[in-house]
């Protein structure tokens, strides 16, 4: 997955369309509820019209949790793109060291790699970190700021 095939919303255009729709909706009932009940005296009709602006309600608040549900799973989503992007030990290149001697890989020196960090970035990181990819980055020295969490600058 690279940075350029990102979506920059993480939601569809039919989630825009059910919430706006669902809200519209929920609000009108609620507002015409609002004026059956004050166009009646009759204590049981308007416990009707209460019911009527309880179910605009339901429509509403169901649109928008359905609207933080999409978003939820976008978070998710998201991560689980962050934690696939992180370099990993897998099992092929472990049973391949573990039968023949290696040199030391970079992560293993002590030369430590050329840090970066972003315009409104208060962390350093490393320069293929998936936090700064695709963003324009200048040199920081080790003294610039903490380091990321994510490629342990
Ligand atoms: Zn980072």
């Amino acid at each position: 997955m690279s940075g350029a095939g990102r979506r920059p919303e993480p939601w569809r255009d039919g989630d825009v369309l059910t919430v706006c729709a669902t809200t519209l909706i929920g609000l009108a009932v609620i507002v015409a509820a609002w004026f059956g009940a004050s166009g009646t005296v009759s204590a049981p009709r308007q416990a009707a019209w209460l019911n009527v602006g309880v179910a605009g309600f339901a429509v509403s608040a169901g649109g928008l949790c359905l609207w933080l549900l999409r978003l939820r799973r976008a978070v998710g989503e998201r991560r689980v793109a962050l934690i696939s992007l992180a370099p990993q030990e897998d099992s092929e290149e472990a049973s391949r060291t573990a039968a023949s001697p290696r040199p030391a890989r970079s992560a293993d020196t002590t030369v430590p790699l050329p840090l970066v960090r972003a315009a409104g970035m208060a962390r350093l990181h490393h320069p293929d970190c998936p936090l700064v990819a695709g963003k324009d980055v200048t040199p920081a020295g080790l003294d610039d700021g903490e380091p990321c969490g994510v490629c342990a600058a």
